[in-house]
């Protein structure tokens, strides 16, 4: 069935190669096919494949021959439904019939004279249906890009001619420079004829200076000395005559005088977008974005080609590229790593949002991050924001909004590093950095140059103590927006720069850091081939995907540590537990889980394993983890094999201390300590605490249906999202379903994670009797709905205390 052949199986789940889709689950796929994308795909294909079936394609015609000419001639062949023409060249058509034997006809007939012009009839090409991918050109415009850089990399002569060469190769030249320039000076011109003492800044990556060739220009228009909106402006009135636009309006035709004081923002941005569509050369597609976190105006620049943005009260962003121009002034490494660092970002598809919106790290985010990791450098090799407020005197005192922005103006009064590593050791260290950080339970701060334990977010008083500690008239703010990723702006303290990331963007990134910190280690890295190949920057630059393998399959499911989405009761005890918080979260996600496979899905759960995780048992779990979390198990750490990145992980403070943190590590001799020893060996199940499962029934397949039928209404409650209703959906397909033959039995083995990377607790699913061969259906499954369900557990829990 065709249906069938757009469906392939995949090691993750499913994919649609007609819409192009990645499907994890059954259930998924489910849905996927009866969705409207895929309907109507699948229409358009069909429809596609009928025409192609009844018609053909006539070449060699003549401008002067029409449509009407061509359905006369070809209606001896049989009906004609339809004729499309090349309408610019007028050189070939395609003639429709609606009936296939017509074809046979019409190709037949050995010679086919149309108004004494000899024209050729063939069959139609049977072209394959494939959905065009929207981002083809950007992807294939960085292909091309990397594929010129590549031999130019080759041959350098180490990492760090390569670094430089990142660089020079893509860093704004003098003229680019020079005409941004000039085009900021022309705007300064334009605005001050409408608002008096106004001032357009620039800032951003055109003024930062880690600015690439077609960067856009960020642009502040200060209207703080601005009283009123000029409508009629000096120029227009002194050379009555030349003011004309290029839309032929003349300028002073522009609304009335406005007092500023009372137009709201939205207002002023009109009246900023109306002066660049009339009154200023070349720019052109002027449009307000009102719904940005800052309302922008963007216009693009012809000649130039250029993409501009204008915002209001931008004073901060001014203030911070600032601060990132003096951060390059400090140090000459911080350049070429940034550079780097943000092509190879945008390689992997973790940064570069399009205008602006999006789940990908933003530049600005990205460079931070690197900021922060050469705080975090053994010696560091950049002060911290709090060392440099006190390093200027009293005229660089600087306050925005209330946020304290103070640092020396030149980078002459900061003293130089005492760090001596070059650049390909940096990158490397940046990578082994963010490849072990524990993302989810700390919040990154420039301003301290440490990661704050989020536990200090997660209750509100503490969070406003926090901050009142840090900046005493910010206490009545609001914290930041915590997400999967926290990063601080090193001025406005309650910003989360990146708050706009998800999870998979933050997951990515880490995962992508530890792949490139393996790489790092090659000699292929390290050293110059000498027999051409590919070495250094060029691999690490390849793009996502091209260098994943494919690996073997991991039964693994994880639930992450979200910190923004903790029901509030919990948020609270978990503060009070302060670094032993994961401890508590782990326990509590384990009684989820179970709850989930017991109560929600009716699996039967084999009695002797169920004691470790149950509601009794709180201390002794956590007492156990204790136990092996203290052992630092050796064999867990499989990912850091080697001892140079072990020194890398302490300087982030007491949150993030440790070893990746087992559930236990069993019997397993060489990682006890003494006197944990003789406790475990005690313990009656030698083998790491598990659940063993029994499933009778098919209760993934079909729930959609069910649940539809159950509340009449399946939008209004998402799947995983309703204890009561999930169970009932199960109960309903263990009465109406048949058993399975042969029981599914399976394996659940939790374990935590965190410290040495985000905090997650991780399950292990491994079958041990799977005769009707189920467990992956069941496996893509609960992927999807363990964590969601987990969740809404947890929260109905917290909600019922
Ligand atoms: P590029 O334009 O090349 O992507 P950029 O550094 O100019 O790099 P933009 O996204 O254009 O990045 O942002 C321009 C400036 O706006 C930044 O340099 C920064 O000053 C400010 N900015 C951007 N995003 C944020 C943010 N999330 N929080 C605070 N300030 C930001
Ligand atoms: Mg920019």
């Amino acid at each position: 069935m065709e249906l069938d052949s757009d469906i392939k199986t995949t090691p993750r789940g499913f994919h649609c190669t007609l819409c192009n889709v990645k499907l994890p689950n059954m259930p998924s796929l489910d849905q996927h096919i009866k969705g409207k994308k895929h309907k109507t795909l699948s229409t358009v294909r069909a429809t596609r494949k009928a025409q192609e079936e009844h018609s053909v394609f006539v070449s060699g015609i003549k401008p002067d021959i029409s449509q009407t000419d061509i359905a006369e001639y070809f209606q001896q062949f049989g009906p004609v439904t339809d004729i499309i023409m090349d309408k610019d060249k007028g050189v070939y058509a395609i003639v429709q019939f609606s009936e296939t034997e017509s074809i046979q006809a019409a190709l037949s007939c050995v010679e086919h004279l149309m108004k004494g012009l000899k024209v050729r009839v063939k069959p139609r090409e049977k072209k394959e249906f494939k959905l065009i991918a929207k981002k083809k050109n950007d992807h294939h415009n960085l292909q091309q890009v990397l594929n010129r850089l590549k031999p130019e990399l080759c041959q350098l002569v180490s990492v760090d001619a390569q670094m430089q060469y990142v660089v020079e190769r893509f860093q704004l030249g003098e003229n680019e420079k020079k005409a941004r320039g000039l085009l900021v000076q022309l705007l300064q011109e334009v605005f001050i004829e409408f608002f008096p003492d106004s001032q357009i800044l620039p800032f951003g990556s055109s003024v930062n200076t880690f600015g690439i060739h077609s960067c856009d220009l960020d642009l502040f228009l200060d209207l703080e000395n601005t009283k009123v909106f000029q409508a009629q402006t000096k120029s227009t009135t002194e050379q009555a005559g030349e003011g004309m636009s290029d839309d032929g309006r003349s300028e002073d035709s522009i609304l009335s005088d406005i007092d500023l004081s009372t137009a709201s923002p939205a207002e002023v941005l009109d009246l900023v977008a109306a002066i660049l569509r009339r009154c200023v050369p070349s720019v052109h597609k002027v449009h307000v974005v009102s719904s940005a976190r800052l309302p922008v105006v963007k216009f693009h620049h012809k000649e130039l080609n250029l993409q501009g943005d204008i915002t209001l009260n931008n004073r901060l962003a001014v203030r911070n590229t600032r601060f990132l121009q003096l951060c390059s002034g400090m140090d000459d490494r911080l350049r070429p790593l940034v550079y780097t660092i943000r092509y190879w970002a945008k390689q992997k598809e973790l940064a570069g949002n399009p205008s602006g919106a999006g789940s990908l790290l933003n530049n600005y985010a990205l460079t931070l991050l690197i900021i922060f990791f050469l705080q975090n450098c053994e010696p560091p090799l950049l002060p911290t924001v709090d060392q440099l407020k006190d390093m200027a005197c009293e005229e660089e005192h600087c306050m925005i909004e209330d946020w304290n922005c103070t640092f020396p103006s030149q980078p002459i009064a900061v003293p130089p590093s005492k760090n001596t590593q070059d650049l390909s050791t940096l990158l490397t260290g940046f990578f082994s950095f963010y490849a072990k950080f524990d993302f989810a339970s700390s919040v990154i701060s420039l301003r301290e140059g440490r990661a704050l334990p989020i536990t200090n977010f997660l209750s509100k008083d503490k969070e406003e103590e926090a901050m009142q500690e840090e900046q005493p008239e910010k206490a009545s703010r609001q914290g930041p927006k915590l997400g999967p990723l926290n990063l601080l702006d090193p001025f406005e303290l309650s910003h989360n720069v990146a708050g706009n990331l998800n999870e998979r963007t933050q997951r990515s990134f880490q995962r992508e850091c530890q792949e490139a910190e393996k790489y790092c280690r090659s000699l292929q890295y390290q050293r110059k081939s000498t027999k051409g190949k590919s070495w250094g920057l060029v691999r690490l630059f390849m793009p996502h995907g091209d260098l994943q393998h494919t690996k073997p399959e991991q039964l693994n499911i994880s639930i992450p540590f979200k910190s923004a989405s903790l029901p509030e009761g919990l948020c609270n005890q978990l503060h009070l537990m302060g670094d032993d918080f994961r401890l508590l979260w782990f326990k509590k996600v384990c009684w989820a889980v179970e709850g989930v496979l017991k109560s929600v899905l009716r699996c039967q759960l084999a009695p002797s394993t169920v004691a470790i995780f149950g509601k009794t048992s709180a201390v002794d779990a956590a007492e156990e983890m204790e136990t092996t979390s203290a052992s630092h198990n050796t064999s867990a750490n499989d990912s850091c094999d080697s001892v140079e990145c072990s020194d890398e992980a302490s300087p982030l403070g007491p949150a993030v201390i440790g070893a990746k943190r087992r559930l236990s590590s069993g019997s397993d001799a060489s990682v006890s300590p003494q006197g944990k020893k003789a406790r475990l060996a005690r313990r009656s199940n030698p083998e790491p605490p598990h659940w063993i499962c029994v499933q009778k029934h098919i209760v993934w397949a079909g729930r959609r249906k069910v649940r539809r039928e159950l509340i009449k209404d399946a939008d209004s409650s998402p799947e995983g999202s309703c204890v009561e209703l999930e169970s009932q959906v199960t109960a309903h397909i263990t009465e109406k379903e048949q058993e399975l033959k042969e029981p599914l039995e399976f394996k659940v083995q939790p374990q935590m994670m965190g410290g040495t990377e985000s905090t997650r607790a991780v399950f292990k699913l491994e079958p041990i009797s799977d005769t009707m061969g189920v467990f992956h259906d069941f496996f893509h499954f609960l992927e999807a709905f363990l964590p969601k369900m987990a969740e809404t557990l947890l929260k109905k829990e917290a909600g019922s205390v």
